[in-house]
């Protein structure tokens, strides 16, 4: 079993990191999102090994991250003047644009596509390691498959110790939850295949036709049919069963209450606290606070023992869609109307 350190942020320790990817190492690195586990995404040998250690089906394309336009013209082709716009507004932040990719990023980065989902992080941390690793880095998060995304580097030890070689510490990630990733169906529409904390109002600011795409908030039947592999996949699941209770509070208590057991927990809002007399944890008032709490509390829920969770509903617009999108996929879809 390999030793896995933790490095800090100082740029020596950066420039560790950024000769490991360069090595074809694997490394977990923080970003604005969650923490992602970096590989250099044009050497497949590399890729293919955090396919292994995540325990990631190998159709699930992985998202690569770059530093500037210049790296951006290196993997992609015929990029559309409306990626272009949306970059000038979004980059460096939380979206991933899928685009035509080059030869230079290998099927083993794309899942099989022809196309790869891009993005320019924001994180300082990340942004250094790939100027200074001068190539671009394929990062999904840095949790195993299925399990609940990492958002500090304690996350990512648990999940990886043992199986890579170093996870840069930079605290908590900002937003909490991954990017936002969109396609362009053709030059008149946005398709949100993953939504994110770049929201579909914030991208109608851009342009105006902008689509949610089915398999968001719907569980995929038609296998073959999706736009996102990613989207196919159980995901972000702790090992409780987690259940969303759609109603007002008054409704919730009183399911609760009928519902109640030694290892049953409720997952509510902060301000909710004080009026309720059941074992529970909270996740935040708003959707920005439940989106940079929702996998730490999740993780702290199998901690705790939980079996079963019944879970407040979030909003279901705003950031709010993506932390109601990754609940109903820990819920396996299981939402109780009240
Ligand atoms: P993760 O690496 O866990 O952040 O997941 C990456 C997400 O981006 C998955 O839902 C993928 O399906 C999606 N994705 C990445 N590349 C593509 C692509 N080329 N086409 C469609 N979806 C993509
Ligand atoms: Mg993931």
């Amino acid at each position: 079993m390999e030793e896995t350190k933790l490095l800090s942020c100082n740029e020596d320790d950066l420039e560790i990191a950024a000769k490991l990817l360069r090595d074809g190492k694997i490394v977990g690195i923080p970003t604005e999102t969650v923490y992602g586990l970096g590989a250099d995404a044009t050497n497949s040998k590399a890729v293919e090994s955090v396919f292994k250690v995540k325990g990631r089906p190998a159709d699930n394309p992985l998202i690569v991250h770059i530093s500037g336009m210049d790296m951006l013209e290196r993997i992609a082709l015929d990029i559309p003047d409306l990626a272009y716009k949306l970059a000038e507004k979004f980059w460096p932040g939380p979206l991933t644009m899928v685009l035509k990719k080059r030869d230079t990023i290998p099927g083993v980065t794309s899942g099989g596509l022809d196309t790869v989902g891009i993005r320019m992080p924001s994180h300082p941390i990340i942004k250094r390691i790939i100027e200074l690793a001068e190539i671009p880095i394929a990062a999904p998060s840095a949790n195993i498959s299925g399990y609940p995304s990492p958002t500090t580097a304690e996350h990512v030890m648990n999940d990886m110790t043992g199986k890579i070689s170093v996870v840069v510490d930079g605290g908590r990630c900002h937003y909490g939850v991954e990017s936002t990733v969109i396609s362009f169906d053709d030059s008149q529409t946005i398709r949100i295949l993953r939504p994110g904390c770049v929201t579909k109002e914030d991208l109608e600011q851009i342009y105006k036709t902008v689509i949610i795409d089915d398999a968001v908030l719907n569980e995929v039947t038609n296998q073959s049919n999706v736009c996102s592999p990613g989207m196919k996949y159980k995901h972000y699941s702790p090992k409780a069963n987690i259940v969303i209770i759609d109603g007002s509070f008054d409704c919730f208590k009183k399911y609760i209450s009928h519902h109640n057991g030694e290892n049953v927990y409720s997952l509510i809002y902060d301000r909710e606290s004080k009026d309720f007399p059941y074992q529970h944890l909270t996740y935040g008032n708003n959707s920005d606070e439940q989106a940079h709490q929702l996998f730490e509390k999740l993780r702290e829920l199998d901690k705790v023992g939980a079996e079963t969770v019944y879970v407040r509903t979030p909003e279901k617009n705003g950031v709010g869609l993506a932390v109601y999108n990754r609940l109903i996929r820990a819920a396996g879809f299981e939402v109780i109307k009240l």
